[in-house]
């Protein structure tokens, strides 16, 4: 799509302007196509009228809710640079990416699950803001450049410019401002959705955050680009709102990583599902288990998994309708069109041979423009010909459908021999006494490093000792697989976005284990 999301957001509205385009539940408000965009162009005329200038940063820190929704679609509409602020960022986050960012000017909400963001903008001391629900956003939507103006910003911008500052999840480190152009999440949000066949008839119910590329490109994006209607349950995730909004709103496609999910299927027989066909699954490794319930006891008969990160728009492979269900429940599908994706030894940088395990690289319209003001960053992730390094470790069979194994810098050597923890959690679960199971590499004097298993057990039953552990993998599992070290622990550290810090709970368990830290 050689356009920006303004021009495309008003083909829509050509094509389908009387079709519902959004619906927030937990207020009851439902826009059209025709009324959005009349919406989205008072926010993008008072913007104008405020002089935001083609490429400022504005940021947005809200739960979902659909001013989320006309603030992207406003934003995009005068070139202006959205920054996505996680609402689970509190004032050391929010003051890092307002800085890092250059922002310009904030919309911020008043509050969310109890913590003040106003007290935080002001201790933060950031000038220029505007809160929902409150005088400063009727004023500013009171005052308005005219539509001339509008037309005249909207034919200055080029599909390639950048539109959107997305800061990665943090799971590795501190999270990085991957920049992103109209080009880049316009199409990936164009093909998922075209992949999953969407038309004017579906509604997306969206429990993910907007302020992640599932929201808002996967999502959102998506659902425009294809005249479906964008369903936001809840401002944050809650399993009963989803599915109620899933049979209310009569839903047709449902997202969520494997963790919502999970939470969903223990309510789903409470709810009628039986409008919702497909949906995705995506964001870390999705268990086989969990993807065959949600087909069978969710209706999702058709459900995707898809794989990628927020630096590539996101999606770099995805799961097809038609793909047989084993591939649809145990792979993360094949390449995206117009991408292409190859698997590298980390070492060399050769390809190689199929079926081998080496890190996944991606080169194609959906590699961002770079990590903001980090071009030295950006240089180490995105070489020479453009293939983007994903930090990945995966497989690709002869058909191309891709496997990941799991993260580069989480992968274990024990004595010379690569060990994958994820193989080694997909065992362990099938334990009946584990709830849930996270592997790790801690160091070892003798090995280099030893395996180790941080558990949760199901309730009413007895934490596992390293040597029941070690017995239930006898003879199942190679040797140097087998977990030297078991923590049982109730729950393991999370990033903001849900996912589990590896670093962390190998920081911990070197103090656990009264360990030296291996010399780096
Ligand atoms: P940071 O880059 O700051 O450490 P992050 O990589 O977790 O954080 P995201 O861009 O949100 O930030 O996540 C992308 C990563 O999530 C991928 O690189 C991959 O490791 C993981 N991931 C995404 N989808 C899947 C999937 N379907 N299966 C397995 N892993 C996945
Ligand atoms: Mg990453």
């Amino acid at each position: 799509l050689g356009e920006t999301i303004g021009e495309n957001l008003e083909r829509t509205v050509a094509r389908f302007g009387d079709r519902e385009a959004l619906v927030d539940v937990p207020t009851g408000r439902r826009w059209t196509y025709e009324r959005l965009n009349a919406d989205v162009d008072a926010l993008a005329r008072a913007l104008l009228a405020r002089g935001v200038a083609k490429g400022d940063r504005v940021g947005i820190w809200a739960p979902n809710r659909a001013e989320w929704v006309i603030v992207q679609y406003a934003t995009a509409k005068i070139g202006a640079i959205l920054v996505n602020v996680n609402p689970a960022y509190r004032t050391h986050e929010l003051r890092y990416v307002t800085e890092q960012s250059g922002m310009r000017l904030l919309i911020s909400a008043q509050e969310h699950k109890g913590s003040d963001y106003r007290t935080m903008v002001g201790e933060i001391g950031f000038a220029d803001v505007i809160f929902l629900d409150d005088p400063t956003w009727d004023t500013l939507t009171g005052r308005q450049a005219d539509d001339a103006a509008l037309r005249a910003r909207m034919a200055e911008l080029a599909f390639d410019d950048p539109i959107n500052i997305q800061y990665t999840s943090g799971t590795t480190g501190f999270p990085k401002g991957a920049t992103l152009s109209h080009h880049n999440i316009l199409n990936n949000g164009y093909f998922v959705g075209e992949l999953i066949h969407y038309t004017e008839q579906d509604r997306v119910c969206l429990p993910v955050p907007f302020y992640h590329c599932f929201g808002m490109v996967m999502g959102n994006l998506s659902a425009t680009s294809h005249g479906s209607c964008i369903v936001i349950p809840s401002p944050g995730f809650d399993p009963e709102a989803t599915l109620s909004a899933v049979q209310q709103e009569r839903c047709t496609s449902l997202y969520g990583v494997p963790t919502m999910f999970i939470a969903e299927l223990a309510q789903a027989a409470k709810f009628d599902l039986s409008s919702l066909r497909t949906g995705i699954m995506a964001g870390s490794p999705c268990p086989v288990e969990v993807m065959k319930r949600v087909v069978g006891e969710m209706n999702m008969r058709e459900v995707a998994i898809c794989y990628g990160m927020t630096e590539t728009s996101p999606v770099s492979t995805m799961t097809r309708s038609d793909d047989d269900l084993a591939r649809r429940t145990e792979t993360v599908g094949r390449v995206m069109p117009h991408v292409e994706v190859k698997i590298v030894d980390p070492e060399t940088r050769l390809t190689v041979p199929r079926g081998e395990p080496g890190e996944l690289c991606t080169r194609g319209y959906s590699v961002m423009l770079g990590y903001w003001n980090e071009p030295a960053k950006t240089a180490e992730a995105i070489d020479a010909a453009r293939w983007m390094s994903t930090g990945d470790l995966a497989t690709m069979d002869d058909a191309g459908y891709v496997n990941v194994v799991g993260r580069i810098k989480d992968m274990i050597i024990r004595g010379g021999e690569n060990v994958y923890p994820r193989e080694i959690e997909e065992f362990l679960y099938g334990h009946p006494d584990i709830a849930d199971v996270q592997v790790i590499g801690v160091p070892d004097e003798k090995f280099g490093e030893e395996v180790m298993a941080w558990i949760v057990m199901r309730p009413d039953t007895e934490p596992l000792t390293a040597e029941r552990v070690k017995d239930y993998c006898a003879g199942r599992l190679a040797h140097f697989k087998i977990p030297r070290y078991v923590h049982v622990t109730d729950a393991f550290p999370l990033t903001v976005t849900g996912k589990i810090r590896k670093v962390e709970m190998r920081e911990r368990s070197v103090g656990l284990l009264g360990l030296q830290a291996a010399a780096q």
